[in-house]
């Protein structure tokens, strides 16, 4: 097999994508970033770090609003309010670590800060 950019040369490895052969200079441009990779999937998985870190922020802002909202509806005084829309604000972030460790625990990590402001 020969790298899938230089026709000439001959592929020492494979891109751990989608399998194009890399020549030893294809196989090394992203090798500060430990991957062994063609441009193509480097691009897309670049498009798709970025789409996911926006959508986190987005769900960031949306959940503060949320957080916001909720501390105003229960009447809880500046301070707390302003810990709790911040609080449900990391979530997103908090989610997107701990799903990778505990999926299913954190879905219940706002129900017990909501009944801890409950009996607090
Ligand atoms: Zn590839
Ligand atoms: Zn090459």
């Amino acid at each position: 097999m020969n790298c899938y950019n230089h026709e000439e040369k001959e592929a020492v490895a494979q891109c751990s994508d989608c399998g194009k052969g890399l020549c030893k200079e294809c196989a090394e441009k992203y090798q500060a970033v430990n991957l062994i990779i063609c441009d193509d999937c480097a691009s897309a998985r670049n498009n798709y770090d970025k789409g996911t870190f926006t959508k986190t922020i987005v769900m960031a802002v949306v959940a503060f609003v949320i957080g916001l909202v909720i501390s105003i509806v229960m009447g809880l005084p500046a301070g707390g309010l302003i810990v709790f829309s911040i609080l449900t604000a990391c979530v997103p972030f908090g989610w997107r670590v701990l799903t990778k460790v505990t999926p299913k625990l954190f879905l219940f990590m706002p129900v017990i800060r909501v009944a801890y402001l409950f009996c607090y």
